[in-house]
């Protein structure tokens, strides 16, 4: 298939959480594990578009304070 930002040919591809396109690594600018399952994933273009950026950077923060909650929970439980 067709990367969908640069179209160059790729037979894997990645899909940018913020515009939907299917692009190639070249055209990934930045990915990172949400959770067990999840990714997150950035496109060069969005990259320079700083609300997105923010967007992206944020998940992290989302999942990262879940986390300390789960630890909350099972500190509380020993107890
Ligand atoms: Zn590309
Ligand atoms: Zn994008």
């Amino acid at each position: 298939m067709q990367c969908e930002r640069c179209g160059s040919e790729v037979y894997k591809y990645v899909v940018c959480d913020s515009c939907s396109k299917k692009i190639c690594n070249d055209c990934m600018k930045s990915s990172k594990r949400i959770t067990k399952t999840e990714k997150a994933t950035i496109c060069k273009d969005c990259w320079s578009d700083m609300k997105k950026r923010t967007k992206y950077k944020r998940a992290k923060k989302e999942v990262q304070q879940q986390r300390s909650y789960d630890r909350d929970d099972r500190f509380r439980g020993r107890r």
